[in-house]
């Protein structure tokens, strides 16, 4: 199966009895920001933008857990900002797997095998043994953390332990070169690879969470499933950025500009995603194909943003994760004040301007697992998706040239850095700003923005030889 059977059982039931009760809207996934703090700034990161007055602030632990029972959403989705950051995460991962809750934790792996050894740490006993050699071995560890793993002493914490019901989701756009670009560091990529390696040796289950931008090259993208795929991650969320930005709307208006100067327009993100029923043949790939249809150009939904509500220091943040108009003090609070009917696109026609290009997987993917403009066999179509065998560990993708960077010297500081003195004008503002500049409505691995847009666009212009 895609997903584990206890899974998909969970969730079949919880959107079953809501039909039942006929209840108008619900929750599906939490997406909880505990945090907006973050050990890295990204190119155009809109989250530490929007929220760069607060990023010393977070929820209390009580407060995080108080949401998930509020919205009562099966699958809680732990992001920010950088959620290893938070000081109780560990007591927040346990918490919501005592509600029963699907745990997943999107992370930009740099504190991940932090977490990790901690866990072997609180199991470990002489019959550990074998594993830290393994994880010696393949360098995973080093002595002096296997020394630390063997003399710790409990703290009375609960460790982040492999669970079923738990995901690493693992942010990655592209391979080495690109995504620590992307990233603003060198050897991100590298560590991100690390984590995966050693998480699945510990039998935990990963996944890995990409955005594609107007400028990324899908064809690095499979390649990037493909050597993924060989690591033997449990799955991959992928979804398309969207950028709104009122004043690039002004100028297609006044200066008679075309959209996809600026925007990944859907015409753009329908091109981006021809092949994104094949990636489902090939890769498991998280989310219904009813949403890769749409994605593909096969067919409208419309948009249910309350179904993966966004709960954050400042509240229940509507619309939806990435526009803001209001945040609300409770979930149900934000589902009877919000005019859901003024946002979406229905039929090709936007409702709200600023979701004209909008094919974002929090507003879309929920309306196929729900049967929003529900089409005959769409059940079936899920159904076989999910209960089918998974597909196969690309085992030849261990070829994929992914380590094109930092490893073999030609990093963010190295190759790139000089690409960009040779006149890549616009990584190099993308670089000076350090991400923080300029108009985005982007956020951790779901949004997009100008300066990740043309960043790739510049580098696209490096030869294939340079890379
Ligand atoms: S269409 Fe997109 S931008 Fe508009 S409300 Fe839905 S998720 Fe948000
Ligand atoms: S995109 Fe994510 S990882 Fe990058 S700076 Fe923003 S919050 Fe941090």
């Amino acid at each position: 199966m895609r997903f584990p059977l206890a899974l998909t059982v969970k969730i079949a039931r919880h959107i079953i009895r809501h039909k039942l009760r006929k209840t108008p809207r619900f929750a599906l996934v939490l997406q909880l920001e505990p945090l907006h703090t973050c050990n890295l700034t990204c190119t155009g990161c809109g989250r530490i933008r929007e929220y760069s007055t607060s990023l010393k602030d977070m929820m209390a632990l009580e407060d995080c857990l108080e949401s998930a029972r509020e919205c009562d959403a099966p699958m809680v989705s732990i992001c920010g900002g950088e959620p290893l950051i938070y000081p109780k995460i560990k007591e927040l991962v346990a918490g919501l797997l005592e509600q029963g809750r699907i745990v997943y934790i999107c992370t930009n792996g740099m504190f991940m095998r932090r977490e990790l050894r901690d866990y072997l740490a609180s199991i470990y006993s002489p019959a550990v043994e074998p594993t830290l050699a393994r994880l010696l071995a393949e360098k995973l560890i080093s002595e002096k953390e296997a020394e630390a793993i063997r003399k710790a002493k409990p703290d009375g914490r609960p460790a982040i332990k492999p669970s079923k019901w738990m995901y690493w989701n693992v942010h990655v756009d592209g391979l080495e070169y690109t995504h620590d670009l992307i990233v603003e560091r060198e050897g991100v990529f590298k560590e991100c690879v690390l984590a995966v390696r050693m998480a699945k040796i510990l039998g935990y289950q990963v996944a890995t969470n990409t955005t594609v931008y107007k400028e990324t090259d899908v064809k690095e993208i499979e390649q990037m499933f493909e050597f993924f795929s060989s690591l033997e991650v449990d799955g991959h969320t992928i979804s398309p950025g969207y950028d709104y930005d009122a004043a690039k709307k002004d100028m297609v208006k006044r200066l008679g500009r075309q959209p996809e100067d600026f925007f990944l327009t859907r015409a753009m993100t329908r091109a981006k995603f021809a092949k994104i029923q094949e990636w489902g043949e090939r890769f498991t790939i998280f989310g219904t194909p009813v949403y890769q249809e749409f994605l593909a150009g096969k067919r409208e939904l419309t948009c249910t943003a309350w179904a993966i509500p966004t709960r954050n220091i400042r509240g229940w943040k509507a619309p939806c994760y990435l526009m803001t108009d209001g945040h609300y003090e409770h979930y149900q609070e934000m589902l009877d004040r919000v005019d859901w009917d003024k946002y979406g696109v229905v039929n090709g026609v936007a409702r709200d301007s600023r979701c004209e290009n909008c094919m974002v997987h929090c507003g879309y993917d929920p309306s196929g697992a729900l049967g929003t403009n529900y089409q005959g066999g769409d059940n079936w179509k899920n159904f076989k998706y999910n209960f089918w065998p998974r597909p196969k560990p690309f085992v030849e993708g261990a070829k994929v040239p992914a380590f094109n960077g930092f490893s073999i010297g030609k990093g963010h500081l190295a190759e790139a850095k000089a690409a960009v003195q040779n006149g890549l004008a616009g990584a190099r503002s993308a670089f000076q700003n350090n991400g923080h500049n300029g108009a985005s409505a982007g956020s951790c691995g779901s949004g997009t923005s100008p300066e990740k847009d043309d960043l790739l666009a510049k580098l696209r212009e490096v030869k294939p030889s340079n890379r």
